[in-house]
């Protein structure tokens, strides 16, 4: 089960990605709710707006200890800035739990919002990927454990570190359902070894 945090944003269109791969789905918004997914998708809005959501709701703590337990995350423009590490442009308090730092608002005004197609590098191989940017945040640094998953102009625009997905650009807005598909995987993935750890399929005889 996916969930998508409803606190603010494009929600919307994360779950209309997620009815046509045919995923179970369902909005999240509060931390009690987290109990029963296995991934979340923090979409884009305003971050300051989210975190400020986020604080009142009991998410500051309730999103840590997901993660923490398991659950995977995907940060999509705002919500890439809320998970990356360090965030500048102005400074504010993010959860760090991808080691990146990101400057927010970061391309020009006339570029403010814009459609292109990048490249992704999603399954080893490169392949051209449409992306929708709206007062996007730059990715200035990827550090040691990150993985780079797409480049949009030479800069990077999307990776993964863990449990943790992020894209700069909204792949939800575009009609391309690779990157949602990515994070299905990834999810699926981490199912697939919690079972394996588990006590129950592993009975100590
Ligand atoms: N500019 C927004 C911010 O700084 C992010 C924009 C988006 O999510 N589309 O939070």
């Amino acid at each position: 089960m996916i969930g998508v945090l409803a606190l603010q944003g494009d929600f919307a269109a994360h779950g209309r990605m997620l009815d046509r791969l045919g995923i179970d789905w369902m909005l999240v918004k509060t931390p009690s709710q987290l109990a029963r997914v296995d991934g979340l998708i923090i979409p884009g809005g305003e971050s300051t707006t989210l975190l400020k959501l986020m604080k009142q709701d009991g998410f500051i703590e309730a999103l840590p200890a997901f993660h923490a337990e398991g659950g995977v995350l995907f940060g999509t423009c705002a919500g890439l800035i809320v998970l990356a590490k360090d965030v500048l442009n102005p400074a504010q308090f993010s959860f760090g739990l991808i080691d990146l730092a990101v400057e927010r608002n970061a391309y020009g005004r006339q570029r403010e919002s814009f459609e292109s197609e990048g490249t992704a590098f999603l399954n080893g191989k490169a392949t051209p990927l449409p992306m929708v940017f709206i007062r996007a945040p730059r990715i200035l640094e990827l550090r040691p454990g990150v993985t780079l998953l797409a480049r949009y102009d030479q800069e990077p625009v999307m990776a993964q570190q863990g449990r943790v997905l992020v894209a700069s650009f909204h792949p939800e807005l575009t009609d391309d359902p690779r990157v949602h598909q990515y994070f299905v995987e990834m999810v699926a993935t981490e199912r697939q070894a919690i079972s394996i750890d588990s006590p129950v399929n592993n009975p100590v005889t």
